[in-house]
């Protein structure tokens, strides 16, 4: 199962990326078709038809546009070089309209898998995606709504995996706003970035976050050293630094106090050390 949310997870990332190819300034849209082994067999983003013109003009009249564009959806199954017979989309950032489901349908695509979105479901595109719900539904095609993490904002956990002795070692933590709690233990001798550090260089480990995604050591690195925050730490009060036993720290950031239980010392960059079992 983890197994398979981790691929959905990565054609999603790829219909996003896809999506931001489209010309429409106002709405881009990407889609992704793969075949039950998970190979991509198509994608699409909307746009108008090749060698029509594609004039920024013709984008910012409505009317003109409406009726010239091809969704995304649409285009990957124009642009697929085989029978779609149960085949996936993934669909970026919005769920097919009914045109567009009803294509799918006809495909035999038998998956549908979009992102969950906030889109009033009295306006327009509203009532046209629940159109497109009640068609899939019919036609015993599966919907699906998935939700892409950021870990950028919400911060997530790393792990160094050792697949020979079938181990794992918590790295450490990224929280936004937050130095990186990174996780050392004086009794396995692990005391600073470069123990760790030589740790990670074994052949047999990889280091992965809380949903499985692999991370490779330059990106731990930059997500460890590189840390920064936008706001400004002058909205910190005093009670809050007291309560989280934190202090201001380099680049807008916060940092957990030593207190020798919990944090024992200062990285030098934008990361503490760490002790004892924490999430
Ligand atoms: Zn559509």
């Amino acid at each position: 199962m983890i197994d398979l949310i981790k691929w959905d997870k990565r054609f999603m990332e790829m219909a996003k990326l896809i999506a931001s190819w489209s010309k429409d300034p106002s709405t881009k849209c990407g889609a992704v078709i793969t075949d039950p082994n998970k190979r991509i067999i198509s994608m699409g983003f909307n746009g108008f038809p090749a060698g029509t013109s594609d004039d920024m003009d013709l984008y910012q009249d409505r009317k003109r546009k409406y009726r010239r564009v091809i969704h995304a959806e649409k285009n990957a199954i124009l642009f697929a070089k085989q029978d779609l017979s149960n085949c996936k989309i993934y669909v970026w950032p919005m769920p097919p309209c009914a045109q567009c489901a009803a294509a799918i349908i006809q495909s035999g695509i038998k998956t549908v898998v979009s992102v969950k979105c906030d889109i009033d479901k009295t306006s327009r595109w509203g009532d046209d995606f629940q159109e497109a719900i009640k068609m899939n539904k019919e036609s015993r095609v599966e919907y699906m709504e998935m939700t892409l993490k950021q870990e950028k904002k919400m911060g997530t956990n790393y792990y160094l995996i050792d697949k020979e002795r079938d181990e794992e070692y918590h790295l450490g933590k990224s929280s936004a706003g937050w130095c990186f709690a990174l996780h050392v233990s004086p009794e396995e001798n692990i005391h600073d970035l470069s123990d760790i550090l030589n740790k990670i260089k074994q052949p047999s480990k990889h280091i992965i976050n809380e949903y499985g995604d692999k991370i490779t050591t330059e990106e731990f690195l930059e997500i460890v050293t590189e840390r920064a925050w936008k706001n400004n730490a002058d909205n910190i009060t005093d009670l809050f630094l007291k309560e989280n036993q934190a202090e201001t720290g380099p680049n807008n950031l916060l940092r957990s106090k030593i207190d020798n239980v919990h944090c024992i010392g200062h990285g030098a960059g934008t990361y503490d050390f760490i002790i004892g079992v924490f999430v």
